[in-house]
């Protein structure tokens, strides 16, 4: 589980402060996604930044696993940080962020390897590499590089990445902006579907409302804080539907 509490970031902008994340709180349970919608510039990768530890908020908690066992990540060191993302935090980013000269196996076990480097556990996360590549339908193009891939497979190979340290928060920022919307409708699919198999806390920031129907919630962000939905309309369930739309329409 991962629960945003009050968080609130600001940047410096001349001899000011902009804040592109005001009094944000949102819970994503595992085995669920939450889907994350909003304007451009309205603060969305700013919060997904602060939920992978990326970058610490102003104010605000950042808990990341369940109960009493939660960690707030935003008092967490530098250091801490790092090793929290390496055990428990996936993150795929818009652009696939792929090394040109690894193949596509490789890609997924170098992340792998960076929570350490025994040999029972390099086996064991090779394995886990191909049984992702697998999931993900790559299995007939493990040996290939970024060049030789669409960019619907790129996004594939960036999410086994992703994955493969078995995280439990999944983060993933609008990663069909690149793809045509058939491609694009595939890999919302593949998120929902690998988020109920892997039973990952997913937030998913994305323009595509569209595939809605795949998200278990849905928030809308304008100015760095959440929109209520319109809970007046009749059969709208809570988080999904109403205001928050129609502001990005
Ligand atoms: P979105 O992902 O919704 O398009 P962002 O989170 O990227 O929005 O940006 C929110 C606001 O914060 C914008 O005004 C943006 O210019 C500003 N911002 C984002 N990152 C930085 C940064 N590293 N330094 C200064 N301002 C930033
Ligand atoms: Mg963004």
């Amino acid at each position: 589980m991962i629960h945003l509490q009050n968080v609130t970031l600001t940047f410096p902008d001349g001899d000011n402060r902009i804040t592109a994340v005001d009094d944000v709180s949102l819970r994503g349970d595992n085995g669920t996604v939450t889907g994350i919608t909003g304007p451009s510039g309205s603060g969305k990768s700013s919060l997904l930044a602060v939920a992978a530890t990326l970058i610490r908020p102003d104010s605000g908690g950042v808990l990341i696993g369940d109960g009493g066992a939660a960690i707030d990540a935003a008092q967490l060191t530098k250091r801490e940080a790092a090793a929290l993302r390496r055990e428990q935090i996936g993150i795929v980013f818009q652009q696939s962020n792929l090394l040109p000269a690894l193949t596509a196996r490789e890609q997924v076990q170098v992340m792998g390897r960076l929570g350490g480097t025994g040999r029972a556990r390099r086996a064991r996360i090779d394995a886990r590499a191909d049984e992702l590549l697998d999931a993900v339908g790559l299995s007939e193009h493990a040996g290939k590089r970024p060049h030789q891939l669409s960019g619907g497979q790129r996004q594939r190979v960036a999410i086994a990445r992703g994955l493969v340290h078995e995280p439990q928060v999944l983060l993933i920022d609008e990663p069909t902006s690149a793809l045509d919307q058939e491609r694009g409708a595939e890999i919302m699919q593949l998120i929902a579907r690998l988020t109920r198999e892997r039973d990952t806390a997913t937030l998913l920031v994305t323009h595509d409302l569209i595939h809605r129907d795949l998200f278990d919630d849905l928030v809308t962000i304008v100015d760095g804080r959440i929109v209520q939905p319109d809970t007046a309309s009749p059969g709208a369930s809570p988080a999904v539907g109403g205001r928050g739309e129609a502001a990005i329409a």
